[in-house]
C-alpha cells in the first residue's frame, strides 16, 4: 500500500519557511519582496489562478500587484507594460500568466521579462542555465516535484525514472531535474512507441499528460514513486490527475494525490522563487 505524498501538508511548511524569511529580509531592507502578475483577457480559469497566486502572497507577507489588461491589448502595449516593471527597482518578480490570446506571441512575452525578475523561470535565458545546472530559479512545477521527492526521503540518485509529457514548461525542465539529481531519465511523449515498457521500468513515474486515468496499475512497477501533474477537470466538475490513484495505490510506494499533491507546491515554489529574486536584487 503507497504512503501518499501530501502536497498541502509540504507546502503549508515550506510557506511558513518562506513567511519567516520574508521577515528576516523586509527588518533588513525595510520593505517586503515584490510580485506583479499581468493577466491578458477574461480567461476563467487564469482568473481563478492569479487571485490563488495573490492570496498566496498575501499569505506569506510578500506583496502582490496585479495588472488587469483587456483582451485586445496589443503585443506591443504589452512589451511596454513588463519594460517599466523591468525598469522598476520597487518590482522583484513579474509573471505573465499564460495563455496568451493568440495574436500575442508567447515567446516574445515571456522572453521580455528581465530574466532576474522572471519568477516562473520559462524565458530562454533561465531555462538555458536550467539546462547547464547553473540557475536561480527554476520552473514552479518541476522545482514543486523535487521538493516534494526530498522532504519525503526518496531519493532519486541511481533511480528509473520516466517522465511522460515533453513541454517546456513541465516535462522538458522535470526531465532535467532529476537527471541532475541523478536519476536516469527517460522521456516519453505521444509518438513512444509502446509506453507501457517504459512505465513499467520506472522507481520513479512523472506523469505530466493531462488525460484522466491514463495511468493505470497494469502500466506500474511494484513499490513504484508516481508522480501525478496532470489536472484534469472530469464533467461532474471533479478534479482529477493521470493516474488512477484507487487502482495505483496498493501497487506503488508513494503517490501523490490530485488535489492535494503537486498542484499546492506550484504556487509555493512561485512564493520562494519571488523571495530569492529580491534578495538576488538586493
Ligand atoms: P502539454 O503542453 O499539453 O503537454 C502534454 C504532454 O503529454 C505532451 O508532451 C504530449 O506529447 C504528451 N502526451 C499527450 N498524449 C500522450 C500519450 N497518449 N502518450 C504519451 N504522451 C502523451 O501540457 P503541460 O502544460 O505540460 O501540462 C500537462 C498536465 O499537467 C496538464 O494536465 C496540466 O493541467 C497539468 N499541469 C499541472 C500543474 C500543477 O501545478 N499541478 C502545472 C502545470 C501543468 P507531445 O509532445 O508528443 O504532444
Amino acid at each position: 500500500m503507497a504512503k501518499i505524498i501530501d502536497g498541502k501538508a509540504i507546502s503549508a511548511q515550506i510557506r511558513a519557511e518562506i513567511s519567516e524569511d520574508v521577515i528576516a529580509f523586509e527588518r533588513e531592507h525595510g520593505f517586503a519582496p515584490s510580485l506583479t502578475v499581468i493577466i491578458v483577457g477574461e480567461d476563467p480559469a487564469s482568473q481563478v489562478y492569479v487571485r490563488n497566486k495573490e492570496k498566496a502572497c498575501i499569505q506569506v507577507g510578500i506583496r502582490s500587484d496585479i495588472i488587469r489588461l483587456p483582451a485586445e491589448t496589443e503585443e506591443a502595449q504589452l512589451l511596454s507594460v513588463i519594460e517599466k516593471l523591468n525598469n522598476d527597482p520597487d518590482v522583484n518578480g513579474i509573471l505573465v500568466q499564460l495563455p496568451l490570446p493568440k495574436h500575442i506571441n508567447e515567446k516574445n512575452v515571456i522572453c521580455k521579462i528581465d530574466p532576474k525578475k522572471d519568477v516562473d523561470a520559462f524565458g530562454y535565458e533561465n531555462t538555458g542555465r536550467i539546462m547547464a545546472g547553473d540557475y536561480d530559479f527554476l520552473p514552479c512545477t518541476p522545482a514543486g516535484v523535487m521538493e516534494l521527492l526530498h522532504r519525503s526521503g526518496i531519493d532519486v540518485c541511481g533511480k528509473d525514472c520516466v517522465v511522460i509529457g515533453r513541454s517546456n514548461i513541465v516535462g522538458k525542465p522535470m526531465a532535467m531535474l532529476l537527471m541532475h539529481d541523478n536519476g536516469t531519465v527517460t522521456v516519453c511523449h505521444s509518438k513512444t512507441a509502446d509506453l507501457a515498457s517504459h512505465t513499467r521500468r520506472a522507481d520513479i513515474l512523472v506523469s505530466s499528460v493531462g488525460k484522466p486515468d491514463f495511468i493505470t496499475a497494469d502500466m506500474i512497477k511494484e513499490g513504484a514513486v508516481i508522480i501525478d501533474v496532470g489536472i484534469n477537470r472530469l464533467e461532474n466538475g471533479k478534479l482529477t490527475g493521470d493516474v488512477d490513484f484507487e487502482g495505483c495505490f496498493e501497487k506503488a510506494s508513494a503517490v501523490t494525490p490530485v488535489p492535494g499533491g503537486v498542484g499546492p507546491m506550484t504556487v509555493t515554489m512561485l512564493l520562494k522563487n519571488t523571495l530569492t529574486a529580491a534578495k538576488k536584487q538586493n
